[in-house]
């Protein structure tokens, strides 16, 4: 298998890039934080089979964690990520210095898209998705067309980042991808490393919460109220868990509807201990099987 190359310079993957899609080669884009799992895993592989070249990029952008959030005990291991991606078909691996990002330290840029970001994890982390947006609207800037793969696990910032790159014409086709989950049902997050044991085991809450809520809006529910209370009871029952939001949404705009539509969203952000923990699932009412 060919190995990965790995690119640290904003200067050299362009040339890279451009060189590549001259060649004909359509790029596919993966951005991330590193410490791989999985979850990366399906977006490296999707990227695989619909695009020629594949690029990943790590890098933990201090722009989006709040002074009290956890940028310096992020977890880090480029061995493990580079044996990840090289395992997944990936050809390079972009890894930035902030030096290299932010040359001049702070942006004195901002991109931010209010309507999507003001509630549920934007109320709760205020800064958090202009800093993904800043950070994403340069790595499209640095990358260059391509299609970009972005998990659903990040519902909201999915949302955001779409909106953003249709918004400001970026020559970007943004792809949506599955949440993957534990054996239990957990979804897949690089912060699931911080839990203790028993607030591992007790996490998958958060799972059996959203599939309860589920089942209620598949049975016929479309009172968001109902949903949340619904959602809420379950979690609740874990002492481990203390919910930060439950809500249930339309899909496109995020807000809450008078009543739920036939496309909806269940949102849940959940603390256990001082981890911080999102998840969510898609109701398609006349599809059971939606994710
Ligand atoms: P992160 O490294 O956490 O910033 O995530 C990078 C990308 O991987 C984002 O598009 C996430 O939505 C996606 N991702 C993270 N966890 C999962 C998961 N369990 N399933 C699918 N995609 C995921």
């Amino acid at each position: 298998m060919k190995s990965v190359q790995i690119i640290k310079s904003i200067s050299g993957l362009r040339a890279r890039l451009d060189q590549a899609r001259a060649d004909g080669q359509r790029v596919g884009f993966v951005p991330t934080m590193g410490y791989l799992h999985d979850g990366h895993g399906s977006l490296m592989k999707r990227a695989r089979d619909e695009c020629e070249l594949v690029v990943v990029s790590i890098f933990v952008n201090p722009l989006q964690f709040a002074p009290d959030e956890d940028l310096a005990s992020y977890p880090r291991d480029l061995q493990r990520d580079t044996a990840l991606a090289q395992s997944c078909g990936v050809d390079i691996l972009f890894v930035p210095e902030v030096i290299e990002m932010y040359p001049n330290g702070q942006v004195k840029t901002q991109v931010s898209v209010p309507e999507l970001a003001a509630h549920w994890d934007g109320a709760s982390r205020p800064s958090h998705f202009t800093g993904v947006a800043t950070v994403v609207s340069k790595l499209f800037n640095i990358v260059g067309p391509c299609h970009a793969y972005f998990g659903r696990k990040d519902f909201q910032q999915l949302v955001v980042i779409r909106q953003m790159a249709t918004d400001l014409s970026m020559p970007v086709t943004v792809v949506g991808c599955p949440t993957i989950r534990e054996a239990d049902g957990l979804a897949m997050s690089s912060r699931n490393s911080y839990l203790s044991p028993a607030d591992r085991q007790a996490a998958v809450v958060i799972y059996q919460g959203l599939q309860q809520g589920k089942r209620a809006a598949l049975a016929g529910e479309t009172n968001p109220a109902a949903i949340v209370q619904t959602v809420t009871d379950v979690i609740c029952c874990e002492l481990r868990a203390t919910i930060d939001y439950v809500a249930a949404v339309d899909r496109a705009s995020l807000t809450v509807p008078e009543w739920l539509s036939a496309e909806s969203l269940i949102l849940v952000a959940c603390w256990f201990g001082k981890t911080r923990l999102i998840d969510n699932v898609l109701i398609r009412r006349g599809d059971a099987t939606a994710e």
